[in-house]
């Protein structure tokens, strides 16, 4: 579940050049989201998609979260109370299945406030567990850094930026020749 409270704080990302993509700006795009992940969340109420102010807000507070997170800085405590208060507004309980699966189940809440919880949840086991994050140096991806301290969310990342500063060191040599 790791990627659930990344993934929701990837929708608004500010890249090279303070470019803002913003990809959970109307319902339809809750829906997709939702849609995307369905193999964590399971099929979502049509209604959820509905609540995007109460999911956008979320975000906001995931993201100022995991950016202290990224950048070494302490926790701020007005978003480590709202993930919390995500996170109570429905509990979940651990079940263990005859198979042996161990399935960490919402135990009450609102449709949307499982969500919320299992995205506040994420965010809890992801900062707890001391994953070191990384910004993306080309889109502003958050993104799990390992040991290596990579600058880059991905390999396509790392070559786009390799190529727009070679264009830079190109246009900067013309312009001085
Ligand atoms: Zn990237």
């Amino acid at each position: 579940m790791r990627a659930l409270a990344l993934d929701l704080a990837n929708t608004l990302r500010r890249g090279t050049g303070g470019t803002e993509r913003d990809g959970l700006v109307t319902p339809a795009d809750l829906e997709r989201w939702l849609r995307e992940h369905e193999a964590d969340l399971g099929p979502t109420d049509p209604n959820v998609a509905l609540r995007l102010p109460e999911f956008r807000e979320l975000r906001g507070r995931v993201l100022e979260l995991l950016a202290a997170v990224a950048e070494g800085r302490r926790l701020p405590p007005a978003a480590v109370e709202a993930v919390n208060a995500a996170a109570a507004a429905a509990p979940s309980v651990l079940r263990l299945e005859v198979d042996g699966r161990v399935v960490d189940q919402a135990a009450a809440g609102s449709p949307t406030a499982r969500i919320l919880g299992e995205v506040a949840r994420s965010a809890i086991r992801l900062v707890g567990e001391g994953v070191r994050l990384g910004r993306c140096a080309r889109c502003g991806r958050l993104f799990p850094a390992g040991r290596a301290g990579r600058r880059w969310c991905s390999p396509a990342c790392g070559n786009r930026e390799r190529v727009a500063r070679h264009r830079a060191r190109q246009r900067a040599s013309r312009s001085v020749g």
